[in-house]
C-alpha cells in the first residue's frame, strides 16, 4: 500500500487541453470528473483539479471563447484549410501548475469528443515528464466510446469506461474505489460525499445541471445510448434543491446537460419550473442540447417563459420526412411547427431560440438542407447549422463502415466536425458556404 505519510490519497483531477480548428464554451464544464471528485470526497483524499480549458474570455451568459495557440497540424488533416490550434492554458501554465500541485498518489483525466484525442495525449504526456509514473487514469467519453484506441494512443496506465456513478453502484468490484486500490494505494471512508459543487473546485460562472442521464431516442448518429443503456432521472425536489443551492452560491445561469429533457414533464420538468416560479428565483436557464419539441405543449412553453428559459435549441435536423424516419424518428416536421407558434405565443422571441439544421449526413444533399433553411426562414427562427461527424460504434458509423465509406481504421481526426463533411460529404464546398453566409446574415437581422 502507498498513500504515505498521512494515509490521505492524493489525487489530481485534470480536465485536458481541446485541439481543435475551432472551439467556444458553450456551458461545457467537466460534470463527470466534478462526479468523480464527488465521489472521492467520501475518502480520506486530498483533491487537486487543474482545468486546461480554463482560460475564457467571457461573452454572455458564462459562455465564452477559450485563448489558443495554433499547433503543428497532424499530417492527416493537411488538406483542411485552416489553422489548428491548442485551445486552453499554455504549456508554461500547466506545467506550473502540475509542479505546484505535487505530490500526487493518482491522476484522473476526463476526455470527451473522439476527435480530441491528440489533446487527451499530449496533456497525459505533460504529466508523464513531471509525474514519472504516478498512476494516470483516463476515462470520461472518448475513453468510454474507443476504449482500445485510448488504450493505443493516450498514453494512459488504464482507461476507465463508463460513469462514476453507473459503473460504482452497478459492480463495486469494477468501480472507482476497486481500480485505484488495484494500483496499491489506499482508500479510507470518513464520511459521507459532498456535493462536487461544495468541493470549491471551480471559480462557476454558471452551471451545468443534468436532471436524467440518457435518453428515451436511440437515433442513429448519437451516442447517447452508448454512454448511458438505461434512462434515469432524479426527482424535481432533488433537481429544484440544486438549483437553490447553487442560487445561494451566487450562480444565476444555469445550462441543462440533459439528452431528454422534456420527456414526461408533468412529473418532472414542469414541477421543476413551477417551483422556481413559485420561489421566485431570478435565475437564466439554458437548453444548448437540442429539445425535443414534440413534448412542448402550452403549459411546458409559458412555465419555460415565465421561469427564465434564456437560450433554447430546438431538434429539427432536417425537413425531410424520409430522413426524420430513417435517423430515429425524434421529430415530425408537422410537430416542429405546433411547439415554434407555443413558444412564440409564450413570449420567446426570434433571438432566445435557435433550430439545429444538420448537413452531410450520409447521403443528404445540399438541397436538403437549402430546403430546410428555406422553410425555417418561413418560421422566422434562428437556425444553427451543424455538421454531422460520425461517432465510433453508432448505428451510422457502423452504415458508414458497411457501405465502405469509412474504413474500421479511420484516423479519428478525420471525424472530426469540421473536417468530415469537407472531405465526405461531396458538396459544392462553395455553394456550402454561401448558405453558411446567408444563414449568419439571417440571424443576425
Ligand atoms: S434524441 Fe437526441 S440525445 Fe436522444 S438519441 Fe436522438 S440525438 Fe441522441
Amino acid at each position: 500500500m502507498r498513500c504515505l505519510p498521512s494515509d490521505k490519497l492524493r489525487a489530481l483531477l485534470i480536465n485536458p487541453w481541446i485541439h481543435d480548428f475551432s472551439a467556444l464554451n458553450l456551458w461545457s464544464a467537466p460534470l463527470g470528473l466534478l462526479k468523480v471528485a464527488e465521489f472521492l470526497s467520501q475518502f480520506d483524499c486530498k483533491i487537486s483539479y487543474i482545468d486546461c480549458l480554463d482560460t475564457i474570455k467571457p461573452k454572455s451568459y458564462g459562455t465564452g471563447k477559450y485563448r489558443r495557440q495554433p499547433i503543428q497540424k497532424p499530417l492527416v488533416l493537411r488538406q483542411i484549410p485552416r489553422k489548428f490550434c491548442r485551445y486552453g492554458i499554455t504549456i508554461e501554465e500547466f506545467q506550473f501548475r502540475l509542479k505546484s500541485i505535487m505530490p500526487v498518489d493518482i491522476i484522473l483525466v476526463t476526455s470527451i469528443m473522439t476527435y480530441w484525442y491528440t489533446g487527451v495525449a499530449e496533456t497525459i504526456d505533460h504529466i508523464k515528464k513531471i509525474y514519472g509514473d504516478v498512476p494516470v487514469i483516463l476515462g470520461g467519453i472518448y475513453a468510454t466510446l474507443c476504449p482500445d484506441h485510448a488504450n493505443m494512443y493516450s498514453g494512459a496506465d488504464l482507461i476507465y469506461e463508463g460513469s462514476i456513478e453507473t459503473r460504482s453502484e452497478r459492480s463495486k468490484s469494477n468501480g472507482l474505489e476497486a481500480v485505484i486500490r488495484n494500483f496499491g494505494l489506499r482508500l479510507t471512508n470518513i464520511t459521507d460525499k459532498k456535493a462536487y459543487y461544495k468541493l470549491g473546485l471551480i471559480n462557476w460562472q454558471f452551471t451545468p445541471l443534468l436532471t436524467a442521464s440518457g435518453c428515451i431516442f436511440s437515433c442513429t448518429y448519437c451516442a447517447s445510448r452508448l454512454l448511458n443503456k438505461d434512462f434515469i432521472r432524479k426527482t424535481p425536489d432533488e433537481v429544484f434543491n440544486e438549483i437553490e443551492e447553487f442560487y445561494k452560491l451566487g450562480i444565476r445561469d444555469f445550462a441543462f446537460y440533459d439528452d431528454a429533457l422534456l420527456t414526461d414533464s408533468e412529473d418532472h420538468l414542469k414541477p421543476i419550473l413551477k417551483k422556481v416560479i413559485q420561489k421566485g428565483l431570478p435565475v437564466r436557464f439554458h437548453a444548448p442540447n437540442g429539445i425535443h419539441v414534440r413534448f412542448i405543449d402550452n403549459e411546458l412553453a409559458m412555465l419555460m417563459k415565465a421561469s427564465g428559459f434564456k437560450t433554447l435549441r430546438l431538434s429539427l435536423e432536417t425537413v425531410s420526412p424520409a430522413r426524420q424516419k430513417l435517423t430515429g424518428s425524434k421529430v415530425k416536421t408537422d410537430e416542429f411547427v405546433n411547439a415554434v407558434t407555443l413558444l412564440k405565443k409564450s413570449g420567446f422571441t426570434k433571438n432566445e431560440f435557435g433550430v439545429y439544421l444538420m448537413y452531410g449526413l450520409p447521403g443528404q444533399s445540399l438541397d436538403e438542407v437549402k430546403e430546410g433553411v428555406k422553410f425555417l426562414k418561413s418560421l422566422h427562427v434562428n437556425i444553427n447549422l451543424t455538421e454531422f461527424s460520425p461517432i465510433p460504434n453508432t448505428k451510422m458509423w457502423n452504415e458508414l463502415l458497411a457501405k465502405g465509406i469509412i474504413s474500421k481504421d479511420i484516423d479519428l481526426l478525420l471525424t472530426n466536425n469540421s473536417v468530415y463533411y469537407y472531405l465526405y460529404s461531396g458538396y459544392d464546398l462553395k455553394e456550402l458556404e454561401k448558405l453558411k453566409l446567408e444563414v449568419k446574415a439571417y440571424n443576425s437581422s
